[in-house]
């Protein structure tokens, strides 16, 4: 059984859609504002999501774009204004269509069997397997963008998993900041290094259970860092 999420804040539209989808044997939970909605689907197991676009606290595009940051699951974003169907284009936030209120739920019910299905033969299309990369309890999915240590799954942003999977398939490769900087910023000005040194640190508490004695990323002192295996 598919599981979806509703992301809205209206009951009366929340309880409809759900309705709707329940009936075509969805199990559905549904989130009444932008945070706890956000929060639920990055815990949760969902297949696809059903985002609002006005919210309360953090908005549709913030949820989006912080979402699309760590999943990869399809977004149906629900706006009442056709302007803003534009802007969520415009701003590129990966959302897998839209759809204007008011809208039947039948419609909304064939959209979101429609981009399961697109999902599903995407997803099961790939019959090769994940590249992985497992150093001591370290699991670095680089297909589907996850990191775990010792089995317990951590959230990383797109530049944290970029950072922490350019060291790991380079070890005992000492990098500088400016160097890396440049590979995983993709610039070609110097820029602000410290964004290197703050992003280590934050793999690091993810990752290691002495962030003081690291045992994966080390600091090789006026040079930069060295991924150990
Ligand atoms: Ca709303």
């Amino acid at each position: 059984m598919s599981r979806i999420l509703i992301i809205e804040d209206e009951e009366a539209i929340a309880d409809l859609e759900k309705d709707y989808l329940e009936l075509s044997d969805f199990a559905v939970d549904v989130c009444s504002d932008g945070e706890s909605g956000l929060a639920t689907a990055l815990e949760g197991d969902y297949d696809l999501v059903i985002l609002d676009l006005m919210l309360p606290g953090m908005d549709g595009f913030e949820v989006c774009r912080l979402l699309r940051e760590k999943k990869d699951i399809p977004v149906l974003m629900v706006s009442a204004k056709k302007d803003d169907i534009d802007k969520i284009r415009g701003l590129g936030l990966g959302a897998d269509d839209y759809i204007t209120k008011p809208f039947s739920p039948s419609e909304l019910v064939a959209r979101v069997k429609a981009h399961l299905a697109r999902y599903e033969r995407l997803v099961g299309s790939g019959v090769k397997p994940n590249e992985v990369l497992e150093i001591r309890g370290l699991r670095i999915d680089k297909t589907a963008r996850r990191v775990s240590i010792d089995g317990e799954e951590k959230n990383f942003t797109t530049k944290e998993f970029d950072l922490l999977a350019f060291l790991a398939e380079h070890p005992n490769h000492v990098y500088s900041k400016e160097e890396l900087f440049r590979r995983i910023w993709n610039m070609d000005s110097v820029g602000d290094i410290a964004t290197v040194t703050v992003h280590i640190k934050k793999i690091r508490e993810k990752i290691e259970a002495d962030s003081s004695n690291p045992q994966f990323i080390e600091t090789i002192w006026g040079v930069g860092y060295r991924f150990r295996v």
